[in-house]
């Protein structure tokens, strides 16, 4: 059972593209050998044998940054739902954020969406506590091992788990051994530019404007202020979603305490796109110029973005369909994240290897992530077959949201996810998941 080798793979791995065979046994990788010949013994006769036909083999991706909205906001999307839609799109391991309804701000809180994760999700799973004004006891006395990271919501989103108090913000940064992310949007500017905009526009303000009410003066203030308070504090921040060229100018490849996550939506989407796509790319922070988009698949490749989280933040369609200010900021990212990526790598914006590394490795490390997100014999079998030869569609019919729908539908990719293996179960395979349910808990080594 769930005993496979396969062969002519493309491994990337660690920088490094290879062509090997490598075998799967009781959840893990077992066996990687650039030559087959030891896969002829008899040890490995009953394995099924899997040709990938020099098709590339990714360690699966971990996506650090994933809404879905379970519990209390499930005609959105739930963790059955989305988490199948993740392993359609080669994502093996998500860390879900705590804006649900109750948000997660308490360790009991915490344990009951693991509870429910263990029960409802088919891909990995964790979970980020929220830090806000007023649960610093719980953030304190939070068990290292039973959550990814603390998030913070510097400047409001949606949830509005806005954190003010300057000495709460001292004592979360203060706090050693996990990571602190932030969301990094300055309240007091969007809000003045809102005004404005409302003022001149009234209800029927243009999408367009979307990026100079929640600005790059927005974003820049907050980030910047967020790296002031971890330079003082020696705190491992990680700024979520820059989306902005300015903002880079924060972080460097010395200082690896600080580092920064980009998603895949301002890698692909700039404001030109906003006649085409209306409010269904509406996101926060706001998906800013060309300029930036470029700015940003840069940073990326050269790896002063660290890593990328998907954002996927899925609304129904109807919601969506509001005017500029009643339509939910968000869209459903996870299935196709990993596929814009490599559609990057296409364009030759970003290396196959950078893309393995800031979508699988880096997360891994940044979390402390147990045995997953890398190809290492004794690690676990999460892995992505992927075919780079081939063109696919986006459409109604291959999205498995419960949302139905994607900014993405009609999108041509250049790739084609074939295969998804988690734990050394072939989940996905070829449009199909899989009954058998194979998913854990990510467990961290601190
Ligand atoms: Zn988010």
């Amino acid at each position: 059972m769930n005993k496979y080798i396969i062969y002519n793979a493309l491994l990337v791995n660690e920088g490094e593209i290879t062509k090997s065979h490598l075998a799967i046994s009781e959840g893990k990788i077992e066996k990687i050998s650039p030559t087959d010949d030891i896969f002829q013994t008899e040890t490995y006769a009953s394995y099924q044998k899997i040709d990938a036909q020099g098709k590339y083999l990714l360690p699966g991706m971990i996506d650090e940054h994933v809404h879905f909205r379970d519990p209390g906001l499930t005609h959105k999307g739930d963790m059955f739902t989305e988490s199948r839609a993740a392993l359609a799109g080669g994502v093996t391991s998500v860390i879900d954020m705590p804006n649900v309804v109750p948000q997660t701000t308490t360790n009991a809180l915490l344990q009951e969406r693991l509870a429910m994760a263990e029960k409802s999700m088919y891909c990995n799973y964790a979970f980020h506590l929220a830090a806000t004004d007023f649960n610093l006891e719980e953030v304190c006395c939070v068990d290292k091992q039973n959550v990814a990271a603390l998030k913070l919501f510097l400047g409001s989103s949606t949830g509005n788990m806005l954190i003010q108090d300057e000495q709460v913000l001292d004592k979360v940064f203060s706090i050693q051994g996990l990571p602190v992310l932030v969301h990094a949007e300055n309240e007091n500017i969007i809000k003045k530019n809102t005004e404005i905009y409302h003022q001149r526009f009234g209800d029927t303000m243009p999408i367009s404007k979307h990026c100079e009410i929640r600005s790059e003066e927005a974003c820049y203030t907050t980030s910047a202020m967020a790296v002031q308070r971890a330079k003082q504090w020696g705190t491992r921040l990680h700024v979520l979603h820059v989306s902005t060229a300015k903002e880079l100018s924060l972080f460097s490849l010395e200082n690896k305490n600080i580092t920064a996550e980009v998603c895949p939506s301002y890698l692909f989407f700039d404001n030109a796109d906003y006649e085409q796509y209306g409010t269904s790319i509406k996101c926060n922070p706001s998906i800013k110029t060309a300029k930036d988009k470029s700015a940003l698949q840069k940073a990326l490749n050269d790896g002063l973005i660290l890593t990328v989280g998907s954002d996927h933040a899925p609304h129904t369609w109807v919601e969506k369909q509001q005017n500029y200010f009643h339509a939910p900021s968000g869209m459903p990212m996870v299935q196709h994240s990993l596929q814009i990526l490599l559609e990057l790598v296409c364009q030759k914006r970003l290396t196959m290897e950078r893309l393995v590394d800031s979508f699988a490795h880096q997360p891994a490390n940044l979390f402390n992530i147990s045995r997953r997100g890398y190809l290492k014999e004794g690690y676990f079998a999460d892995m992505v077959l992927v075919d780079t030869s081939v063109c696919e569609k986006v459409t109604k019919d291959n999205i498995f949201y419960k949302c139905q729908w994607s900014p993405l539908e009609g999108t041509m990719f250049h790739s084609h996810i074939c295969k998804t293996f988690l734990n050394g179960v072939l989940v996905y395979d070829e449009g199909k998941i899989a009954d058998t349910k194979a998913a854990m808990a990510l467990k961290f080594d601190r």
